[in-house]
């Protein structure tokens, strides 16, 4: 019998057993098999992880910025060195297929390589002239300890918008990954010590809502970033920010995609597939909802399902496995109970998901409902799960109107090719991250990952200039150069 191995907290550079007795079991949800088991920390462990970065913070801010970003590269050429083997332990511990984990870890390395330009990111602004003799520089500095709390959809990718930026810019981290899929970031741990990274500048405490709650109140923590659902991220935000902390959490999501009369169909319903099933629909750029033009629905309709019903289900580590399990029986049951409900409330099942998922994992299969109205509920929740709902409308108006109903906005999504249509869409749409004829718009390293409305409490999001800023604060000086005549 394989022995189930009980994770280590990684703190100043050592791996430490933690005290606590509560202890959760981490599954390869395609299997329903217990693979590890994770501690849920006590709130003395995290204190003493957040007191150990704060000293570490001492030492790393003053570390030249080109000497910071020399471990980023070095923790880049591993990542990339080690490409296939995290992705395995992505695809283990989440579910999603091997070529979204692979895809999964090419973005989180992505965040390194934007992490690693940090000496241009953190130049401040000067102006030589604002009176005679006097001038004005602003200069960045870290702001202390950071807290990163995770989601259980994306272990690598998530924790890469916060530390690599964070750690680059001369903050220190204190990472509480999701308890459901927390293998990732041991080896994160790991791989950032092979590369140099000074004890005590990362640490990662294992746990759930004690650790969470110790991050949100600990005075030396001065920043939270936190990915996850809705309602723990109001609760985040308006805890850490009670406590005078910085916040950014991103949160939930039921993202539109609108389909209009002139469509290239082929293209539409294959990243419409591709969207919404992908990573079983535990994604929060997952498209929930198509808003269709009466004109072309039918045709539209017909051809996804029958690409939802060719759809591959299985182990994502199986040779072309599309879609792999829900990460809990949890999870699965909800879902379940969420078709129920969309079958009850009076939506057409088209495609059912319940027939045909293989019973060895915690598997729902793609799942379609047309004629939904906004007034039910499976329009909506997030649901987090392989379900998707048609909307039928008479035009472009009413489809906008339809998706800005939705409490939520992160992204939203248009197949067509008229520009005009392009144009009012993006004037009008509620949505932060916009797709032009594809299906997952999440926008590169590069730029801020910006969801409105629920989707987002804060100021600033992760990544990008954004993310710079969330994690720095400013000195301006004033300097008056005044002095005795030189002629
Ligand atoms: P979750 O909110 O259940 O958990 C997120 C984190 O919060 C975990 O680390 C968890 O341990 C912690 N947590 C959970 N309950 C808590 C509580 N009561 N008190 C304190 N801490 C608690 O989210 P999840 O199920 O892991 O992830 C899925 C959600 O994340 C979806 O809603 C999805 O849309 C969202 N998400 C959003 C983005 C984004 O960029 N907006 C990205 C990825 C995921």
């Amino acid at each position: 019998m394989v022995k189930v191995e009980t994770l280590k907290n990684y703190i100043n550079g050592e791996w430490v057993e933690s005290k606590t007795t509560q202890f959760e079991d981490i599954y390869d949800p395609a299997k329903k098999e217990v693979i590890a088991k994770v501690p849920l920390s006590t709130k003395e462990e995290l204190d003493y992880a957040v007191e150990v970065a704060a000293k570490a913070f001492e030492s790393w801010k003053k570390v030249p910025v080109t000497k910071r970003t020399k471990v980023l590269f070095n923790f880049q050429q591993l990542l990339e060195k080690n490409k296939q083997e995290l992705a395995r332990i992505i695809t283990i511990e989440n579910g999603k297929n091997l070529t979204e984990a692979l895809g999964e870890v090419g973005r989180g390395i992505e965040n390194v390589e934007f992490a690693s330009g940090a000496p241009t990111l953190m130049m401040g602004d000067s102006l030589s002239t604002i009176a005679t003799d006097v001038e004005v520089t602003n200069y960045r500095y870290p702001i202390g300890v950071v807290g990163g709390i995770t989601p259980f959809n994306f272990p690598m990718m998530v924790p890469c918008w916060m530390f690599p930026t964070a750690i680059a810019v001369g903050n220190t981290f204190v990472l509480k990954p999701s308890e459901r899929t927390p293998l990732l970031a041991n080896r994160l741990a790991e791989l950032l010590e092979e590369a140099g990274l000074p004890k005590g500048v990362f640490n990662v405490v294992h746990g759930a809502h004690d650790v969470v709650n110790g991050l949100l109140d600990h005075p030396e923590v001065k920043a939270i970033s936190f990915v996850g659902s809705k309602p723990v991220g109001e609760y985040v935000y308006k805890r850490g920010s009670q406590n005078l902390k910085r916040v950014q959490a991103l949160t939930g999501a039921k993202n539109h995609s609108i389909v209009l009369n002139d469509a290239d169909l082929e293209l539409a319903t294959t990243n419409v597939i591709a969207s919404a099933f992908g990573s079983a629909g535990e994604r929060c750029m997952a498209c929930a909802v198509v808003t269709v033009e009466e004109g072309i629905a039918d045709e539209f309709l017909e051809k996804l399902v029958e690409k939802a019903k060719a759809v591959k289900i299985g182990h994502g580590l199986d040779e072309g496995v599309f879609l792999g399990p829900v990460i809990r029986e949890q999870n699965q049951q909800r879902t379940l109970g969420y078709i129920q409900t969309g079958i009850d409330e009076g939506a057409k099942l088209v495609c059912d998901g319940r027939e045909n998922a293989p019973e060895e994992g915690y598997f729902v299969g793609p799942t379609i409902f047309d004629d939904v109205t906004t007034d039910m509920t499976i329009w909506k929740d997030e649901i987090f799960a392989p379900v998707l709902s048609i909307v039928r409308v008479k035009n472009l108006k009413e489809a906008v109107e339809t998706a800005n109903k939705s409490e939520f906005a992160n992204g939203a999504c248009i197949y067509t090719s008229n520009a005009s249509a392009i144009r009012y869409f993006r004037e009008n749409i509620d949505a932060g991250m916009l797709g032009i004829n594809l299906g997952v718009p999440a926008p590169i390293a590069f730029f801020p990952f910006s969801g409105w409305k629920s989707s987002f409490f804060g100021t600033l999001p992760a990544n990008g200039k954004d993310g710079v800023e969330f994690y720095t604060h400013k000195k301006v000086v004033t300097a008056n150069y005044k002095t005795p005549s030189f002629e």
